[in-house]
């Protein structure tokens, strides 16, 4: 069979939830992907004041591990960022340095406890980086870089562009919008958009469309 990789962004304690029925709805359906979830260590942008993840939102929290072995077959997790502020891999080289070191060291102790497979993949939160940040990821082992328009392999400098090998991101962040027939659209009618075109996709893998995140 073959398998299709799928992707999603902000991948978090507390972005679960209204985020990820949608991928468990798709699994229970289809058993024919896996998704790449960029997943940040601790996540503190926009929570709420009244959150109950407020300072308490990193993946090491046991509910988490928990939530990510029980999907171990088709979630691998990959890398995006240690906060989720806006220019955390547009600061200065010492403070990136800083905070890259501080993300890895959050995920190397969820690997020690989570079952399935972290991919060596990197993507800057809100796509935003400068040129220290290829360097830091490329000397920190991260192999693979997402960009806007596709991945950059840090170790060959191949750079695979979006188009060309169907690179399918799909944001089910429920804050995020989509255009459908040329009007911008945000959840639920966005989720059901989104929903609908990978259900489509996964039953019949020749039609592939041109996905809008
Ligand atoms: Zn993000």
């Amino acid at each position: 069979m073959t398998r299709i990789l799928l992707t999603t962004d902000d991948l978090a304690p507390s972005n679960i939830e209204g985020q990820f029925e949608f991928w468990d709805k798709l699994w229970k359906k289809h058993k024919n992907f896996q998704l790449l979830a960029f997943t940040t260590a601790n996540w503190n942008f926009r929570l709420p004041k009244k959150s109950k993840f407020r300072g308490n939102n990193s993946i090491l929290r046991e509910d988490f591990i928990e939530f990510c072995n029980k999907r171990k077959n088709w979630l691998l997790i990959a890398y995006h960022g240690l906060t989720h502020e806006v220019a955390e891999s547009t600061l200065p080289l010492q403070d990136q340095q800083k905070s890259i070191k501080e993300m890895l060291s959050i995920f190397h102790k969820f690997s020690q406890k989570f079952k399935g497979e972290i991919v060596p993949a990197y993507k800057p939160p809100f796509y935003r980086f400068n040129s220290d940040a290829l360097n830091i990821c490329k000397d920190s082992g991260i192999r693979y870089f997402f960009m806007q328009d596709g991945i950059l392999d840090l170790q060959t400098y191949n750079f695979f562009r979006r188009n060309d090998i169907h690179l399918i991101d799909s944001h089910t962040n429920p804050r995020a919008q989509s255009v459908k027939d040329g009007k911008t659209i945000s959840a639920p009618d966005r989720i059901d958009f989104l929903y609908e075109r990978l259900d489509k996709f996964l039953s019949n893998q020749n039609a592939w469309e041109n996905f809008i995140r």
